[in-house]
């Protein structure tokens, strides 16, 4: 199967990258994402290996091994990483032009325990229009 490239940005371009291949969209709506993002996170998962970052990023870590990272000059939420995973998780928004990247797996809170409820590969989400 032939590699993918998607390139994404933040808000003020300081910070972007070009990833090959990203995985399915999945979105957690556990506490911690609750609280990262605003709402919910939606991202998707690459490995590190088949994505180059560039500009200042800034980590913070919401408990041993896991991090957010944000671009240092706007904020905007970017990536998020388990240290003892070889993968990265690029936010769905970041991506200048997901190309039909399906929906992967949904999570939900429910009585304080983060449950998955479904993994839809049927549905696609549609690719938006870059305001560029
Ligand atoms: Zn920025
Ligand atoms: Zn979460």
């Amino acid at each position: 199967m032939p590699s993918i490239e998607y390139e994404g940005s933040c808000v003020c371009g300081q910070t972007s990258y070009t990833a090959f291949d990203l995985n399915d969209i999945s979105y957690c709506h556990c506490e911690q994402c609750r609280k990262m993002t605003g709402h919910f996170m939606a991202a998707s998962q690459v490995s590190r290996e088949n994505i180059k970052i560039k500009g200042k990023i800034k980590w913070f870590y919401t408990h041993e091994g896991s991090r957010h990272g944000f671009c240092d000059n706007c904020g905007a939420n970017m990536f998020w990483q388990n240290d003892s995973k070889p993968t990265i998780s690029v936010t769905a928004g970041s991506i200048d032009d997901s190309k039909e990247l399906g929906l992967g797996t949904i999570y939900l809170l429910k009585k304080k325990d983060v449950i998955i409820i479904s993994t839809l590969t049927s549905l696609k989400v549609r690719a938006m229009a870059t305001a560029k």
